[in-house]
């Protein structure tokens, strides 16, 4: 069958989105308008407008006040700002779950201080036991305590329990930062009702351009600048804004947030994952996380003995594009961290993340199926020839 007729199937929306047609044309519109949103002139202001209305529709997708939105280059960026915010307020120690993106985590190594792994249980969630009793004996002298708990994981679709966090952590007299980056379009999100003192997002993963996110904060963060300069974004970050990726950004969250007022849509996504999920059950795979309330969008799926990167591999061939592990960290094939965390063992090398977005369609999964299962048929025969027909 030609590339023509059976084009390529993306599932792969975690690593990033399929663009949304709202956003590359807000691109482009921002392109032309030129302009420097510093400038008082007319373009400047035109330029300015783009960005303010942007804010306004990038905080409406995520309930946060407008005047809280802080525009960066990215999810990770707004990691960093939050984590290297709440540092300089004097936090000394940072508790950060054991399933945290990379951007999180190597932050805070790299912030030099103590860090401690909250664990997760078996399905992904995070163990609040734990986190109560750590905080119940913290030491003054390392400071307010800062947790980092992400909103969805990006390899399972998790859904950690965030706004229970955030009572404890208040308690403590902490401060939460939620990384949302795959939660946000995916799932209805609050930030200020989940009680994140920060809480971060990314275009990218919602059909907006690449290079561009936004953080929030509540009434109890300081936020510190890392970026120096211009007062650019109220003097919170320096430097002149990237005007078309955040009228993109705003555009990518309207679309999206009006997506998420059509629940019928969602759940039918997430049916369709679901029957994938049964299919592949059926070959003795394993869904990573099932137990767990997940993003309707993303299927975690772990078959006893097939390498991740053999799956991915062979479902590239036959023109499906999924990942192993978390998406940057494809490509150096290694044992994902998240899934180790979560007690998998063996099976933690034998993940893949199948995820879906706006412009999926139910045959776009049953593709994945068929190519999965021929996969496994392939791989069952060259490792196991007297089971090779149970597949
Ligand atoms: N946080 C999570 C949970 C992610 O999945 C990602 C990207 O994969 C990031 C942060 C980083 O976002 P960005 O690619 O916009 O820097």
């Amino acid at each position: 069958m030609t590339a023509n007729s059976n084009p390529r199937v993306y599932l792969d929306y975690n690593a990033t989105a399929v663009v949304r047609p709202e956003a590359a044309a807000a691109v482009a519109h921002a392109l032309e308008v030129g302009g420097n949103p510093s400038s008082v002139h007319a373009a400047g202001r035109a330029a300015r407008a783009l960005v303010e209305q942007a804010r306004t529709d990038v905080a409406a997708l995520i309930a946060a006040p407008t005047s809280t939105i802080v525009f960066t280059s990215g999810g990770t960026e707004a990691n960093a700002l939050a984590l290297e915010s709440a540092i300089a307020a004097g936090s000394k120690r940072l508790l950060i779950s054991a399933i945290e993106h990379d951007s999180v985590r190597e932050t805070a190594q790299a912030s030099g201080l103590a860090v401690e792994a909250i664990p997760v249980d078996r399905s992904g969630r995070v163990d609040l036991t734990w986190l109560s009793e750590r905080l119940a004996r913290w030491d003054a002298a390392d400071g307010k305590p800062f947790v980092a708990l992400m909103l969805a994981n990006n390899e399972t679709g998790v859904i950690q329990p965030v706004a229970e966090a955030a009572e404890l952590v208040r308690a403590a007299d902490g401060w939460l930062h939620v990384d949302a980056v795959q939660a946000a379009g995916k799932i209805a999100v609050d930030s200020r009702a989940l009680g994140a003192d920060t809480l971060s997002i990314s275009a990218h993963k919602i059909g907006g351009p690449q290079g561009v996110g936004a953080l929030t904060f509540g009434p109890r963060a300081v936020l510190s600048r890392r970026q120096h300069g211009g007062g650019q974004e109220r003097g919170r970050r320096g430097g002149t804004e990237n005007v078309s990726g955040i009228n993109g950004f705003g555009a990518a969250a309207t679309a999206a947030r009006e997506t998420l007022e059509q629940p019928v849509d969602v759940e039918g996504k997430a049916a369709w994952r679901d029957a994938a999920a049964a299919r592949l059950k059926s070959a003795g795979a394993v869904v990573v996380g099932e137990a767990a309330p997940r993003l309707p969008n993303t299927l975690c799926v772990a078959a006893p003995g097939f390498a991740a990167d053999t799956q991915v591999m062979a479902l590239d061939l036959a023109g499906v594009m999924v990942s192993a592990g978390a998406a940057c960290s494809s490509g150096k094939v290694k044992v994902s961290p998240v899934l180790a965390a979560m007690g998998l063992g063996d099976l933690a090398g034998c993940g893949i993340r199948v995820s879906g977005g706006w412009k999926s369609t139910e045959a776009d999964w049953n593709r994945f199926v068929d190519a999965w299962f021929e996969a496994y048929r392939r791989h069952t025969a060259r490792h196991a020839p007297a089971a090779a027909g149970a597949a």
